[in-house]
């Protein structure tokens, strides 16, 4: 170890109380360490936020954190004043705070005790903030959930276009771009929106050896093969994932009425009852939630052992992120998708209602989906493939997890499905 690695391992023990970095942490933080724009993609849980976090608290100047939420910037921001006897050492600057919470953020930075400031991106384009951030030394920008800046990703936000703008108006500062997005159109996209085809860019696999991966096709008899698959799994937590609210709710009554403890999570409910819901998930009241995909960002119970897709997903991303919340724990992690082709014309049908370009995206995106669901082949080499990665479906780790490995369709029985 050189005298530089020994100092940021000294630094991650004093600060988050580690002793050691995850997968390509280290060699991030070496990369930020040196000025360098950086591009990192790691799948979610993957560490991203110690990769700049870490550098900020031992650099000098300020690092500013873009964000798309503010429940998450607020949650990074209480957690870092968590790490340190100074509440100034990180802020979140938006339109919400008042003149007198706005003169401490730019005294706190003004004096050099804020390292971290989380931005929204609109809040970038307020000339009074720029202004002021032109005139303190600032270490660099971290652009968090960067996928944000692309078309093809699976949240887009205009606003995150205009960055490379605004960041040019603070001098020279390395970038630093995070996501958890795979997908090598998006990467293309963050690279050239923020004109950093230079960055140093680490990317982990996306691999995860322990979700096993299937899809059965779908019938009128689904609800009743669900019951079945949830009773063969007593006791274990699952979510189902459904298109519609009505569904949401017509599955969660459906299994209650067969014994199963079942709650509906969607945005039509009340917070109250929604927060509800996903406390008796997470304190294990319930073994099920049947959710649309309102449910699931930052969840983290490390130990749902299915997620059950009742209705395909819109793209091969959101179907990789939404199964990602199986199997947390390193444990079996079931992903179970039932395709019919009827679904597929529903959600074109959807779509038709908006601007062309979104829809020809959206299209595109949910070819994929059907590719996925038809496909005869490993269905993790086809989900990384997709995601850019190579994947060996003989050696590699959890080649044996799908139903296509396991129980190989002959050509007849693929091509009969294929006509159904
Ligand atoms: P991401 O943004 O990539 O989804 P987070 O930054 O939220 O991931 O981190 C996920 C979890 O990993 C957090 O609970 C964090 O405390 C933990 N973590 C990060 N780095 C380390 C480390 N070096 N050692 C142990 N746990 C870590
Ligand atoms: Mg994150």
């Amino acid at each position: 170890m050189n005298s530089n690695e020994i100092e940021i391992h000294k630094e991650l023990k004093k600060y988050f109380g580690f002793s050691q970095f995850k997968g390509l942490q280290e060699q991030v933080i070496t990369s930020i360490l040196s000025q360098t724009n950086t591009f990192v993609i790691m799948p979610t849980g993957g560490g991203k936020s110690l990769c700049y976090q870490l550098p900020a608290l031992i650099q000098d100047g300020t690092a500013i954190v873009v964000s798309p939420l503010i429940a998450l910037m607020k949650n990074q921001v209480d957690a870092i004043r968590s790490l340190s006897s100074e509440n100034g050492i990180a802020h979140v600057l938006n339109s919400s705070l008042t003149k007198t919470e706005i003169a401490q953020v730019k005294k706190d930075i003004t004096s050099g005790l804020t390292k971290l400031l989380y931005v929204a991106p609109e809040s970038l384009t307020k000339e009074e903030y720029v202004a002021f951030l032109q005139s303190v030394p600032i270490s660099f920008v971290a652009i968090d959930e960067a996928h944000c800046i692309s078309e093809w990703g699976h949240d887009f936000r205009p606003e995150y276009r205009n960055l490379k703008n605004i960041i040019k108006q603070l001098g020279q500062v390395p970038i630093i771009g995070l996501t958890a997005t795979a997908t090598p159109k998006v990467q293309e996209d963050i690279l050239k929106n923020l004109d950093m085809s230079d960055a140093n860019t680490f990317k982990a696999s996306f691999n995860r050896p322990n979700l096993y991966y299937e899809v059965r096709t779908k019938t009128k008899n689904i609800e009743s093969d669900i019951i079945r698959f949830i009773k063969q799994h007593k006791g274990k937590s699952g979510i189902i994932y459904c298109l519609s609210r009505k569904k949401v709710e017509a599955i969660a009554e459906v299994l209650q009425v067969n014994g199963i403890s079942a709650v509906p999570y969607h945005a039509g409910l009340d917070a109250k009852t929604r927060a509800k819901h996903q406390d008796m998930f997470l304190m294990e009241d319930v073994d099920v939630v049947v959710a649309t995909i309102a449910f699931g960002m930052g969840i983290d119970k490390p130990d749902v052992r299915f997620v059950i897709h009742h209705d395909i997903p819109k793209s091969l991303e959101s179907y990789y992120q939404e199964t990602g919340r199986a199997g947390r724990d390193g444990g079996e992690g079931h992903c179970l998708a039932y395709y019919s082709y009827k679904d597929v014309e529903k959600l074109e049908k959807f779509m038709s209602g908006k601007p062309v370009a979104e829809q020809e995206i959206g299209f595109a995106l949910l070819q994929e989906v059907v590719a996925y669901a038809e496909t005869s082949m490993s269905r993790r080499k086809f989900l990384l493939h997709y995601f850019g990665e190579e994947f060996d479906s003989e050696t590699g780790e959890g080649a044996d997890m799908d139903d296509n490995v396991r129980n190989p369709k002959t050509k007849v029985e693929a091509k009969d499905q294929a006509v159904k």
